[in-house]
């Protein structure tokens, strides 16, 4: 994961005398809705429950504390990493040496003019599922199973049966760190497989998508029978984090690692499905290091026994 301020020196600066960034990041929460907390553990807004503390940890709830927190972070030179719900998240056990970002309030806002949807990057994506389909709009009902926030579905250009995120969205709002809100084209935010060009920017706040207007009563029952099937052929009791890798052209990583004989494969506390081969499970306490081991392993496996390199879909926050 592209972590903002990565080209920067990682070390957190003191300036003006001896004020501490931490003393002067308080006076970036203004709103009564904001929150900040100092150690915060990234396991509890991860969907695997691995991570250690982040040094900061902000709901920013509008759009103006995320500009004065844009302009903070290259004041100071401090790290600052969107996380949306961590859904496709491993963070390190040594956990994140900066400021971890969640946008709720204005800049998790839904409004619908006919078939135009303005939807803020902090709302999750299955409650986007749910409204649209009540309201008889389609286009996201495979989206009720995958449990990021819109931001996170914009900057992995999340998808599932065919259908992907960015294929609804016409512009994309995204915020630079002089906390400029620029208006990208769906062209220049450059979609791709489970890929977009989006994390070159400080954060996405939102998106316009253009959905098919349908009956409420169809739309919701294929947004059901979506679910169903993921929920049938997936696993969902355990931690996770979604698909661990992408799928290589013309083929499926699960199906890789099952011929590879992978399933069921353990790494300390941390288990390769045994319903679905990409999928790594939290099963017992696992830490970072048992998820980047099994990685590493199910690569050399895949790689021997069919030739094939898997790249990781799962983002990286914390690692140097
Ligand atoms: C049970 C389960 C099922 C899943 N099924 C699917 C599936 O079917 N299809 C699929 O594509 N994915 C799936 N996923 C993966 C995941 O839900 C998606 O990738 C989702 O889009 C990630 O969103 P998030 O908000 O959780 O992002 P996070 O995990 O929080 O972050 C992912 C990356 O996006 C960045 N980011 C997030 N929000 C912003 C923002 N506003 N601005 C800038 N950067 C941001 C983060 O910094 C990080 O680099 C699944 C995950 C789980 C746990």
């Amino acid at each position: 994961m592209r972590q903002k301020g990565e080209n920067c020196s990682l070390k957190i600066t003191e300036r003006n005398g001896d004020m501490d960034w931490k003393d002067a990041l308080l006076d970036i929460v203004k709103d009564s809705d904001s929150r900040i907390r100092f150690g915060e553990p990234l396991a509890k807004h991860t969907y695997f429950g691995i991570g250690g503390e982040s040094t900061a940890y902000i709901e920013v709830s509008t759009v103006a504390e995320l500009a004065a927190l844009a302009r903070f972070h290259r004041q100071w030179n401090v790290p600052v990493a969107i996380i949306g719900r961590g859904s496709n998240l491993l963070v390190s056990d040594t956990g994140f040496n900066g400021i971890g970002v969640r946008l709720i309030g204005e800049l998790a806002k839904l409004e619908v003019d006919g078939n135009v949807i303005s939807v803020g990057a902090g709302l999750s994506l299955p409650r986007l599922s749910k409204t649209m389909s009540r309201q008889g709009l389609s286009g996201v009902e495979f989206a009720l199973g995958i449990p990021g926030s819109v931001g996170g579905a914009l900057i992995m250009n999340a998808g599932a049966w065919g259908s992907s995120f960015g294929d609804l969205v016409t512009d994309v709002t995204v915020m630079n760190d002089t906390g400029e809100l620029l208006n990208l084209t769906h062209a220049e935010a450059e979609f791709e497989y489970r890929h977009s060009g989006l994390d070159a920017y400080f954060c996405v706040t939102g998106a316009t998508l253009k959905l098919e207007p349908g009956d409420a009563d169809a739309i919701t029952a294929r947004m059901q029978a979506f679910y169903k099937q993921k929920v049938e052929t997936q696993p969902f009791a355990e931690e996770n984090a979604g698909c661990m890798f992408k799928n290589p052209p013309g083929d499926s990583a699960g199906r890789l690692i099952d011929i590879s004989g992978l399933k069921g494969h353990r790494v300390g506390g941390a288990e390769v499905s045994t319903v679905h081969g990409n999928f790594i499970l939290n099963i017992d306490n696992a830490t970072a290091a048992d998820v980047l081991d099994l990685v590493a392993y199910i690569q050399e496996q895949v790689r021997e026994k069919t030739g094939i390199s898997l790249q990781t879909e799962v983002k990286r926050l914390g690692f140097d």
